[in-house]
């Protein structure tokens, strides 16, 4: 608890714009909003985009900032600040995580309400983009306290979510028990309306409760895809290659118990207790019981502690950043020796990371992309809950590998037509989505 107070007090550095930035980011000297633009102005020049429609997408339409009390189990009752950024809804309904995190701040929200507008749009999905958090420490309250947390900040929220309207999911910090708060409580509030019909305001809940099968392990599985298209274009061979993991949560355990079945071996791995490494590779399996078990990788036997800097400069094939954003900067970027970082986080990279991979000719398969299979399998969630289906999960995995196979080959196809790299041409994809819906409907819809 003490570690909670000092983060809760620690001074926030100031942006140009007056937005702040979360302290935990000091590997960079980005501001998580600052990178989205410059992604933004790099994909809108491939593809001459209208200036007009840069306009209107390069701010969110809506940025809701709600404090909220909740009654802990202990009596006290204790102030939260929650948002939700919504920032377009051109193609469909806002879609976006909620984040429960200590370093939720407002321009990191907008930088990821955007990244998902871009998102559903390449993956070619009936969805806008929208983000939200509540900023607090998970780990720092009880399981009774997260469904008090939970449904006071659902019932803040009250008609700015809906199944048509904007639909969160999981993110870090959360997961299918939050959901399904989140679901019963938008339920009960809208006691009015077809109780069945509106389980759909939330993806990602418990398959007891309308949830898919195969959204656990839908971001990592995607991630997997990506990886097979660039090892068969790079005719590389996956079997017998090494892999570091930073994050080893939902996305970066997935990714990592899936490709052992493929004979990758994780020499690396790290979280927010520290980095790990056994060059006799981790068994991914046990490293997450272990995780589950005790909410980190400390204390796990086998392998030996190292540094943040020896674990991004580490000789490995595979990088998967799958923790926060911005861990990718200079520094890192100079060092690291893999031959191709894949972004299961969102913007793990910052500008001068992304420079740097790119003149040291290192491949990196951008967020946007790598890590679109949690809201592409959420997509199939809202669809069976909109028609009172239940896919098995063979086929919710056959969906899903071949909209992440297709959509990794547009974007190669596309950063070949464009000579430009993976990350502009998914922008650009995305972009032209938007751009042509905007063209047909009028840009004041
Ligand atoms: P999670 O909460 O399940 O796991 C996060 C992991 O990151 C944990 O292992 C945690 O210890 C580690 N971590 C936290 N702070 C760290 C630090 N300072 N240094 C190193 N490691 C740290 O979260 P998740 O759902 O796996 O999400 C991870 C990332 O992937 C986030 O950027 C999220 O936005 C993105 N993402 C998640 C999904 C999804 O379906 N869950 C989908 C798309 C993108």
């Amino acid at each position: 608890m003490s570690s909670k107070k000092a983060k809760d007090d620690a001074p926030m550095v100031t942006s140009k714009e007056g937005a702040s930035t979360a302290p935990d980011a000091h590997h960079t000297r980005h501001n998580l909003f600052d990178v989205v633009t410059q992604q933004l102005a790099r994909g809108a020049a491939a593809i001459n985009l209208d200036p007009d429609i840069n306009t209107i997408v390069s701010q969110p339409k809506n940025e809701l900032i709600i404090h909220f009390p909740v009654r802990l189990k202990s009596g006290e009752v204790r102030m939260f600040k929650g948002y939700r950024v919504q920032h377009n809804n051109i193609l469909g309904p806002y879609k976006g995580g909620i984040r429960y995190h200590q370093d939720v701040y407002l321009d990191e929200c907008k930088a990821l309400a955007s990244w998902m507008t871009w998102k559903c749009a390449l993956a070619g999905l009936p969805y806008g983009g929208g983000k939200g958090g509540v900023k607090f420490n998970p780990k720092d309250y009880s399981h009774d306290d997260l469904e008090r947390i939970t449904r006071r900040f659902t019932h803040a929220l009250g008609t700015n979510i809906g199944p048509e309207y904007d639909i969160p999911a999981p993110d870090m910090g959360t997961n299918s028990q939050t959901m399904d708060w989140m679901m019963d409580t938008y339920v009960n509030i809208n006691a009015a309306v077809d109780r069945q019909a509106v389980k759909r305001v939330v993806t990602g809940k418990s398959i007891a409760c309308g949830g898919s099968q195969g959204r656990d392990g839908a971001t990592g599985q995607g991630v997997v895809y990506c990886i097979q298209e660039w090892a068969h274009s790079k005719r590389f061979t996956l079997d017998g290659s090494t892999l570091a993991v930073q994050g080893f949560g939902n996305v970066g355990s997935h990714t990592a118990r899936i490709l052992s079945r493929m004979g990758v071996t994780l020499t690396a791995v790290g979280d927010h207790t520290g980095y790990y490494f056994n060059a006799e590779g981790f068994n991914p399996h046990k490293l997450a019981e272990h995780n589950k078990k005790n909410h980190s990788l400390d204390g796990y036997p086998g392998g030996r502690r190292i540094s943040r800097e020896e674990f991004f400069a580490l000789e490995v094939d595979i990088l998967v950043p799958a923790a926060l954003e911005l861990q990718i900067g200079l520094d890192e970027a100079k060092e690291i020796r893999a031959k191709v970082v894949v972004e299961g986080a969102n913007g793990p990279t910052d500008l001068d990371g992304d420079r740097i991979l790119g003149e040291r000719g290192i491949d990196v398969i951008p967020d946007i992309l790598a890590n679109s299979g949690g809201v592409i399998v959420s997509y199939f969630e809202w669809l069976q809950n909109k028609r009172s289906e239940s896919w098995d999960a063979d086929e919710v995995q056959q969906r899903l590998e071949r909209k992440m196979r297709r959509n990794y080959q547009s974007v190669m196809d596309k950063a070949r037509d464009l000579k430009c790299d993976a990350r502009t041409a998914s922008y650009a994809i995305a972009l032209e989505r938007l751009s042509e819906v905007y063209r047909a409907r009028g840009i004041w819809p």
